[in-house]
């Protein structure tokens, strides 16, 4: 008999998920944000319980399946709310070990003057023990992903950590997200990953339709990076004008396989608790419909909309 090849996995906060199980993905997003005390900059805060579980419950009553997010450790994370948040609304959510911008951390945070080897190990362990504020339990939660973010100018980035972070994606087959700033030089970013060794299909730039520039869209699409598209409900970026164009030219030019989509909802009033719109569920009933009123293939819609950013983060689990 022959041996078929085992199912990738997508670990979740509630244990392994098939990649084709994570259904309709909201690519970055985040759910719960605690305020952090000591941290230079205001970041935003995200702990209405009972609003936030309303919401989710919504996304999933729409046929919204899983979340990815992009919490990282220390700046915030709470890795048992969103265990709570996951098992109370049957989302599955994706957990990040890794790094933010350093001005979400209280000042002086050790990671930021740790080695390359201590941040390697810290990151493996999230990944593979669990969560830092959770492995004192006998069930850990788990990160599915490694998330981390380049300051505006390369330099100012904090390159050691980066380097663990892609040795720790490199041990694991865990997908990197990388947040990058508008003003960025993405190519210097991304040759600097790609100098650590970086594998293409493990990983993900983040908000990248903020900078509207179809030749390095598809210059990066070519390189077998996933784009990761999310301001289509940020005014300020003029979506109409920008990302729906840029989006539509891109799955025309055959580039849909390199493209997920997601709604990041943690820097704005887009919650519906918060008093905004058009909250989680937007991902559901707006953007989805509209693809489909563009008349995109179905299938289309399904890679945009979970297959590719599935499949970019499952990996082999022994
Ligand atoms: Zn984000």
């Amino acid at each position: 008999m022959q041996e078929s090849m085992p199912v990738n996995k997508i670990i979740s906060v509630t244990g392994p998920i098939d990649v084709n199980m994570a259904g309709i993905t909201d690519a970055h997003n985040h759910v719960w944000i605690e305020s952090v005390l000591g941290a230079l900059y205001r970041g935003p805060v995200l702990n209405n319980r009972d609003a936030i579980i309303h919401e989710i419950k919504k996304f999933h009553q729409a046929g919204g399946q899983t979340i990815v997010d992009c919490q990282p450790g220390g700046c915030g994370r709470n890795g048992w709310k969103l265990l709570e948040l996951s098992k109370t609304s049957k989302v599955n959510i994706i957990a990040s070990t890794g790094f933010h911008l350093q001005r979400y951390y209280p000042v002086e945070f050790w990671i930021f003057r740790s080695s390359v080897d201590k941040a390697y190990i810290f990151f493996l362990d999230e990944l593979t023990k669990g969560l830092m504020e959770t492995q004192i339990s006998s069930e850990p939660v788990k990160a599915g992903i490694i998330k981390i973010a380049f300051e505006e100018k390369l330099e100012k980035s904090p390159l050691l950590l980066v380097q663990a972070a892609v040795y720790a994606s490199l041990e694991t087959g865990a997908a990197l997200e990388v947040h990058i700033e508008t003003g960025s030089n993405i190519e210097k970013i991304v040759n600097t990953l790609f100098d650590y060794g970086i594998s293409a299909n493990k990983l993900v730039l983040c908000h990248i339709d903020k900078i509207v520039d179809f030749g390095l869209h598809s210059t990066l699409a070519q390189e077998g990076i996933l784009l990761e598209y999310d301001t289509f409900f940020r005014k300020k970026y003029f979506p109409d004008e920008n990302v729906w164009p840029l989006l539509i030219s891109m799955v025309e030019a055959g580039y849909s396989s390199q493209i997920c989509l997601a709604t990041d909802m943690a820097d704005s009033d887009m919650w519906m608790g918060r008093g905004g719109s058009p909250g989680l569920i937007g991902f559901m009933d707006k953007i989805i419909p509209r693809l489909v009123s563009l008349g995109i293939d179905n299938s289309i819609i399904n890679q945009l909309t979970g297959f590719n950013i599935a499949n970019c983060i499952g990996r082999q689990i022994n």
